[in-house]
C-alpha cells in the first residue's frame, strides 16, 4: 500500500480508522432502545452531520437516511420497527438546501430504464421544493396505519451554509 493514508484505497482507510476507534472503545453497555425515544429521517447528504447538528450522543436516536430524506415504504418499515419494537415516539424529518434530488426529475427513472432495459420498482422521489417535500413527508408519517405514535412529527430544512434548521409549518401551502 502507498505510505500516505490519503493515497490508500478508501475502504482500507476506513478499516484502519476503525482499528484506531476500537482500540479506544469501551462498551457503553447500552440498550438498543434509543435514549431520547426519537427517530430522525434525513437525507444521506455528506454535509449533514446529524449528531453534531442536533446535539445527539451515541445511543440517543435512530437515524434513517436515504437520498432526499424522503418517506418511502422502506422508511415506514424502519419507523414501524423503531416505534413498535424499540420504543421511539417522536419523528424528526430533515431535508436540506442544495439537495441532489432538486436537480433530478422522474426522467432519471425513464433514462435508467432505457439504459438497462429494466424499469426500477422504486420512484426517484425527486422534488423541486424542499419545503413542500418536507410537508408531504410529514403527511406520509402522520397517515401511516403502521405507526403507533404520529402526534410528535416535525419537519425541517437544514441550511448547509449556516448549519441552521428551519422548521416547516405543515399548514403552509406549496405557494406560501
Ligand atoms: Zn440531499
Amino acid at each position: 500500500m502507498p505510505s500516505s493514508p490519503s493515497e490508500w484505497p478508501v475502504i482500507d482507510r476506513l478499516v484502519t480508522a476503525n482499528q484506531r476507534y476500537a482500540a479506544e472503545f469501551t462498551d457503553p453497555g447500552m440498550d438498543a432502545r434509543p435514549v431520547l425515544k426519537v427517530a430522525v429521517v434525513a437525507c444521506m447528504d455528506a454535509r449533514l452531520d446529524l449528531h453534531a447538528a442536533l446535539g445527539l450522543e451515541l445511543g440517543d436516536c435512530h437515524t434513517i437516511r436515504n437520498a432526499g430524506g424522503v418517506v418511502t415504504d422502506d422508511v415506514i418499515r424502519s419507523l414501524t420497527i423503531s416505534q413498535r419494537a424499540l420504543g421511539t415516539r417522536s419523528v424528526v424529518l430533515i431535508h436540506h438546501t442544495g439537495c441532489g434530488l432538486l436537480n433530478l426529475t422522474e426522467d432519471f427513472r425513464h433514462e435508467l430504464e432505457m439504459e438497462v432495459g429494466q424499469r426500477p420498482s422504486w420512484a426517484v422521489e425527486s422534488f423541486k421544493d424542499a419545503d413542500q417535500d418536507v410537508r408531504q413527508s410529514m403527511e406520509r408519517v402522520r397517515t401511516s396505519p403502521f405507526l403507533l405514535h404520529t402526534g410528535d412529527v416535525r419537519g425541517f430544512v437544514f441550511d448547509v451554509t449556516t448549519g441552521l434548521l428551519r422548521e416547516i409549518d405543515p399548514a403552509d401551502g406549496p405557494e406560501s
